[in-house]
């Protein structure tokens, strides 16, 4: 089985991608997180894109496609995308690259939640420097203030979650990757969920719409 999550910036695909890849063992591939640490390891990768993630615009297609069928050329588990495609032409790189290896997308997820509580969600977003696990101060905040729940280390605030590049991000969004909605509509296999609800219950609504839906 071969996912896709959509959505908004802070609509929790990226909660999701960790319960759900667990859930039905798939490798979790997020663009956002593969960039993050190319640019904790200046990486030459890292060097290219890190002017565009702390704008908050998009890195260009070619390389995203580039970045992903490395990661992929030898992973044979069934895959779960996470901030990717962004774009139609990624959508479009996505489904050549699909052909190429004789398989297709079984599921574009949508969470669906609003533009005002996507600005909020991100604003109070923490993330665990070393595991990478996701809090929000409001709603799922760590035990210990500051301090990750899994693995101790320190809760960080994404560089990009400032006002100012959230606004930015969400119009890149609108513009960019909300066509991609249509683009799946089109091909069928599209499926909206509620996402403003609690993480375990948009999780559970995710895997009953798999289970009716994916073979
Ligand atoms: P969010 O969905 O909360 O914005 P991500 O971690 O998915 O967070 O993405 C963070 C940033 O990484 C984006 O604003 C963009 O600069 C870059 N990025 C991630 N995925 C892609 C992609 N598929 N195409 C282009 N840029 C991307
Ligand atoms: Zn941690």
């Amino acid at each position: 089985m071969n996912l896709v999550l959509l959505g908004y910036p802070g609509s929790g695909k990226g909660t999701q991608a960790k319960i759900l890849s667990g859930k039905f063992s798939l490798f979790h591939i997020s663009t956002g997180d593969i960039f993050r640490e190319a640019i904790a390891a200046k990486t030459q990768i890292g060097v290219e894109v890190s002017g565009y993630l702390s704008a908050g615009r998009l890195v260009p297609d070619k390389l995203v496609l580039e970045v992903i069928k490395t990661r992929l050329a030898k992973e044979t588990r069934g895959l779960l995308f996470d901030g990717f495609p962004r774009t139609v032409d990624q959508a479009q790189g996505l489904d050549d690259y699909f052909a190429s290896r004789g398989q297709c997308i079984d599921a574009v997820v949508f969470l669906d939640v609003d533009e005002e509580s996507v600005v909020g969600r991100l604003g109070s977003r923490r993330t665990c420097s070393k595991c990478l696990k996701i809090y929000n101060l409001l709603t799922s905040p760590p035990a210990k203030e500051g301090l990750c729940d899994s693995c101790g280390a320190k809760l960080m605030l994404r560089e990009d979650d400032n006002p100012d590049v959230i606004r930015r991000r969400i119009g890149v969004y609108k513009d960019q990757t909300e066509p991609l909605a249509a683009y799946y509509k089109g091909l069928g296999n599209f499926y909206p969920v509620k996402g403003g609800q609690d993480p375990e219950i948009v999780a559970a609504e995710i895997a009953a719409v798999l289970k009716n839906n994916v073979k």
